[in-house]
């Protein structure tokens, strides 16, 4: 049974935030594809025809490092959003203790995140759900975003679904402070932590709630201050926290090298104005200085 007359169904991935996802071949070119099949909810008209525009503004966004989005259409009052299939993602290999991650491949990931979040940033397109479940890899280990854009067009998910608490973990400051008006850095911050989470083989700051989350960035990182961040006192939801005094970040990280941990808190500054970006951050040394067993590798080659 086709969909759409063009899409072969195979069987569930999974359920994801937006609904169910399937695998499915495109008759049309024979490529694997997995379809994201997207609950409308209680729309009036059933298609809601803004989402549709956002969406095909999120067809555009074409880079080696962004899942492309190879279609989108509604299909029975749901939402149908085809993309490129992918493998496996960051979470499962950084919880797969079979899988050795030297610190080569770390840096290569971090690169590989760095560049989709930097393209999409250059076209003024916000991640806002960045977590490692949603950096997918492909058979030939290549890193793409995935679902850029669909937190600002269908909301922010984990206030609907319960199952998205881990999204928290990956929140910034200032998201958790109410910040109504932010920018680039909160995905800059989310990736900061996976950074950490890359180095560390388990997730940085596990928060139980929004409170609790900002209670494990200040036991960290030290508790935020005006005089780091001078908009601090005027956000939403602003409390004010005990005073702790920031370990030194080399303690969190035993194994990481000082350039990682120079980048690492850079992506992890408070003030969002003052937070690395993401293209700033792949000219930092530590991401654009290649491993010394990648020019081993090469001078072998040469050889
Ligand atoms: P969540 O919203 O929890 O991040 P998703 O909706 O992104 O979950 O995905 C649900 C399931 O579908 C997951 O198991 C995920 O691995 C799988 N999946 C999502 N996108 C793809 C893809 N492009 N290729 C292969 N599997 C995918």
């Amino acid at each position: 049974k086709k969909v759409a007359d063009r899409y072969l169904k195979r069987e569930v991935l999974g359920e994801g935030t937006y609904g169910v996802v399937y695998k499915a071949i495109d008759t049309k070119t024979g490529q694997t594809v997995a379809i994201k099949k997207i609950r409308l909810g209680k729309q009036k008209e059933g298609v809601n025809f803004t989402a549709l525009r956002e969406i095909k503004l999120l067809k555009e966004l074409k880079d080696p490092n962004i899942i492309e989005l190879i279609d989108a259409f509604p299909h029975k009052g749901n939402l149908h959003l085809v993309f490129e299939f992918m493998e496996t993602d960051l979470e499962t290999v950084i919880r797969n203790t079979n899988i050795f991650l030297s610190p080569a491949d770390i840096k290569s990931y971090m690169q590989m995140t760095l560049k989709g979040l930097a393209f999409c940033h250059k076209k003024w397109v916000l991640h806002r759900d960045m977590k490692p479940n949603n950096l997918l890899i492909g058979s030939n280990g290549q890193l793409k975003l995935a679902d850029f854009g669909l937190a600002r067009i269908f909301g922010s998910p984990d206030r609907r679904f319960t199952h998205q608490v881990f999204a928290r973990w990956y929140r910034s400051p200032e998201l958790l402070f109410g910040a109504k008006q932010y920018g680039a850095g909160v995905d800059v911050w989310a990736a900061g932590c996976i950074f950490a989470e890359l180095l560390n083989r388990r997730p940085f700051l596990q928060g139980t709630s929004d409170i609790d989350q900002l209670g494990k960035i200040f036991a960290a990182l030290g508790t935020a201050t005006p005089s780091q961040w001078p908009d601090l006192a005027y956000l939403p939801d602003y409390v004010e926290y005990q005073y702790v005094a920031a370990p030194p970040l080399r303690s969190l990280f035993p194994t990481a090298s000082d350039d990682a941990l120079d980048l690492l808190s850079k992506m992890l500054t408070y003030d969002p104005k003052a937070r690395i970006t993401a293209q700033q951050a792949l000219e930092h040394r530590y991401a654009k200085r290649f491993h010394c067993f990648f020019f081993l590798f090469l001078f072998l080659l040469v050889l």
